[in-house]
């Protein structure tokens, strides 16, 4: 099978020119790039990207005009035979890969590819014969778009210094450099350099001569097992009489403010700049810090949200610190949510205007208001719907939603019936629900047919199973505008299940795909203790 434009011979011939010998890799690449050009709209500057560094990249330098000097390849080594192309401008492109279903007649191949035939046995002529036979049709595709980090730079890509290490990086990667984010290599590094920066040059006084100056920074009082304000806070003008109060602090000496210092940042005004930087809409926050600390609190009913990567990111800046709530608390007007400060008593300028950028794109949380939906209930059950067995699910659900402020508009019980799940879901929604719940119907048995009947009813985007202990067997989606949930029957034996994780973020408004639901599974298994105390538990944290 040719290679593109060129003959197998003739792709060997150049092959062997470029680098010596005749690699499987190089070969298959060769197929590879072939295959994808075939399916990339010819318009626009292609870059390739290769997924390993075996024999692809030779072949995109043989084939294509992208090579790593020019910035059009590039190699990120995820040990797959895989490589894609893509338009430079918008990182759309093909990626094309060795499917490892469509190897079942090509024995060399696979011996090669798993390495179950030892090198030494292996037979090149035959392998390589094998690749040319097989050509393309052992290869699959698949449409993507790439990372922005690998569009075309444009000329003057800014160059950063990194806030953490001091070392230079692009810019595009955000205010810390990849190596001081999970990215590093390094188990640990010991350097010689030392962190000189300690603060703007201090006055000490002696207490008696304290009278006039103003305080440095809040201080406490500190009596074992009695918590109080600040005795004196940052700012305060020391009177004679306070003389004494200090002594008794046991202060022999203390640092006054001794005119501002350009270079450095007094803890208060530096906490005021995070505080705003970090809040987002419904929270609400006082613009004194105590003690060097602001506290967040809720300014509304609602569901925490936080940006936890951006968090993450903040908190690596030196000198600077902020924690909070667990994403996805419900959380009550006037809860607190967090606290941010600065560590040192003065942060430099420099550090403090680089957590600040960290800050740029926008605030880390935010209290997102729940909406008051309007509830539908459907079980679905033969048992149920003969009266065999009395329902309890919609007690329960009732309870649940009605908890959270909403109402129930319509009930349904409906039997095992694909056309009377239907009907009823259509029912529900023309009683004007706006989130149907639908109890049991969700396992594998074949009488289970409730996801049939939300299909034929319209159920799109829909994601089932989640890992959460109680609560598996869940099912979100939506009819148009109508949110659907699909509630497993443990909800009738345990108190808290998925149902109570999810329902939150359903009413917040939060889209939930699939890789929302596989990130639950840290923290999603519930203890199932005798007396349950959620949300004041590990479950759903
Ligand atoms: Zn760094």
């Amino acid at each position: 099978m040719n290679i593109g434009t060129l003959t197998f011979e003739t792709f060997l011939e150049k092959s062997a020119e470029f680098h010596g010998e005749n690699t499987p890799g190089v070969v298959i690449g060769g197929y590879m790039v072939a295959l994808a050009q075939s399916l990339l709209p010819e318009r626009g500057e292609y870059a390739a990207l290769v997924e390993t560094p075996k024999g692809l990249a030779d072949a995109v330098q043989l084939l294509t005009p992208c090579t790593v000097g020019n910035g059009g390849l590039k190699v990120v080594n995820l040990g797959k035979y895989a490589l894609s192309l893509y338009d430079r401008e918008t990182g759309e492109g093909v990626r094309v890969r060795i499917d490892t279903d469509r190897l079942e007649a090509w024995e060399e191949i696979r011996g090669w590819l798993f390495q179950t035939t030892e090198a030494s046995r292996r037979d090149r002529d035959a392998l390589l014969l094998e690749i040319c036979r097989a050509g393309t049709s052992v290869l699959g595709s698949e449409t993507v778009r790439v990372e922005e980090r690998f569009l075309k730079k444009s000329p003057i890509a800014s160059v950063s210094i990194c806030a953490v290490c001091k070392e230079a990086y692009p810019g595009a990667d955000g205010g810390i450099c990849r190596g001081c984010r999970r990215d590093t290599p390094y188990a640990s590094v010991t350097s010689p350099r030392e962190d000189t920066a300690s603060g703007p040059s201090l006055t000490a006084v002696a207490v008696e001569d304290a009278v006039g100056r103003k305080a440095l920074h809040d201080m406490t009082r500190i009596e074992p097992g009695v918590s109080k304000g600040p005795e004196f806070t940052s700012g305060q003008e020391f009177s004679a009489g306070d003389i004494c109060r200090l002594q008794k602090m046991g202060r022999n000496t203390i640092f006054v403010e001794d005119g501002d210092d350009p270079d450095w940042v007094h803890e208060n005004d530096a906490v005021k700049g995070f505080a705003a930087g970090l809040a987002g809409e419904g929270i609400t926050f006082d613009d004194n810090p105590e003690e060097g600390k602001i506290t967040f609190t809720a300014d509304r009913d609602g569901l925490f949200v936080l940006d936890s990567e951006r968090l993450e990111t903040f908190n690596l800046y030196p000198d600077v610190m902020c924690a909070t709530r667990h994403n996805h608390t419900v959380v009550e007007k006037g809860r607190p949510v967090g606290g941010s400060r600065a560590i040192p008593l003065h942060i430099s300028r420099e550090r403090y205007e680089g957590a600040m950028g960290a800050l740029e794109e926008g605030p880390v949380f935010r209290i997102l208001p729940m909406r008051k939906a309007r509830v539908g209930i459907l079980v679905t059950g033969t048992e149920v719907f003969k009266g065999l067995i009395k329902d309890r699910f919609i007690p329960i659900v009732r309870g649940k939603v009605e908890k959270l402020g909403c109402t129930v508009v319509k009930t349904a019980v409906t039997p095992d019936d694909t056309a009377m799940i239907t009907k009823s879901v259509n029912e529900l929604m023309d009683a004007g629900a706006d989130l149907v719940v639908t109890t049991a119907g969700l396992s594998v048995d074949p009488d289970d047919v409730t996801r049939a009947g939300l299909v034929d009813a319209g159920l799109t985007d829909a994601v089932y199973g989640a890992p959460l202990l109680p609560g598996t067997m869940t099912l979100l989606g939506r009819i148009g505008s109508v949110q659907v949930m699909g509630v497993p029957a443990c909800a009738l034996f345990f108190k808290t299940t998925s149902f109570d994780l999810l329902l939150p973020r359903l009413l917040a408004g939060l889209s939930i795909r699939k890789i929302d639901l596989a990130a639950m599974g840290e923290g999603g298994f519930c203890l199932n203790c005798r007396s349950c105390t959620y949300p004041k538990c590990p479950f759903g944290k």
